[in-house]
């Protein structure tokens, strides 16, 4: 990997390109949210300033602390929330994010509900899919996926676009990006996110609109 973020920007940017055309996929399809946790601000305004604008954090706090200030000074940021949810927490996510990644659960479905009315503010939403079935990661399990959607577009009206997921890390994840596809497909969203560092590439091959990369554009994390 070389040094600079701009380089790698460069890089994965240009890799994106190359499957997206492998697989005969449209102009456009494939979106980069670069993954900016816990990554110095220096880094980030490196990528800012070759002008990518599309990034993702995953702790609300650690995203509140910064972005309101970065945005102000490079406009046309778009902001994932790629991490867990808490109720606590939902009010901040709604006023800052632009796409809420994480939707994993009833609970935090309403909440999340209730704010976008209360601040007249619509980020989309993509719900996790827990593909695994790992008992230590979030995620709804596939099983439950379309009732889920019912519920979330249905009862709550929820701007619902796509689904994601992070595949287990000692599996192959071409299966999971398989059946999250097969399950976007069956609930009628055109959203996919899902590809990391490791696997973007595997990941757009089998439909992802949205790749989540951090450590190839900034890094490794402190
Ligand atoms: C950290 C993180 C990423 C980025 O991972 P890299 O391996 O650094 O590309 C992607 N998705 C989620 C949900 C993450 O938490």
């Amino acid at each position: 990997m070389s040094d600079t973020v701009a380089e790698n920007l460069t890089q994965v940017l240009g890799e994106i390109e190359a499957c997206r055309t492998a697989a005969l996929r449209p102009a456009e399809a494939v979106t980069l949210v670069a993954v900016s946790k816990q990554q110095p601000e220096a880094r980030i305004r490196e990528a800012l300033e070759a002008g990518h604008r599309v990034f993702g954090e995953n702790r609300v706090q650690e995203a509140a602390g910064r972005w309101p200030d970065l945005r102000g000074d490079w406009p046309g940021v778009k902001l994932h929330l790629i991490g867990p949810l808490q109720s606590n927490k939902s009010a901040d996510a709604v006023a800052l994010f632009d796409v809420i990644e994480t939707l994993d659960r009833e609970k935090i479905a309403r909440t999340i509900a209730a704010e976008m009315e209360k601040q007249d503010r619509r980020p989309d939403c993509l719900i996790q899919v827990n593909t695994g079935l790992e008992p230590q990661k979030a995620g709804i399990a596939p099983e439950d996926v379309g009732d889920f959607v019912a519920f979330c577009r249905e009862d709550l009206g929820l701007p619902l676009q796509g689904l994601m997921c992070i595949p287990p890390l000692e599996e192959e994840p071409a299966m999971h990006f398989a059946m999250l596809a097969d399950l976007a497909e069956a609930n009628d969203l055109a959203q996919l996110s899902m590809g990391m560092s490791g696997d973007y590439q595997t990941a757009i091959k089998f439909g992802a609109t949205h790749v989540r990369v951090g450590t190839a554009v900034f890094g490794a994390r402190a």
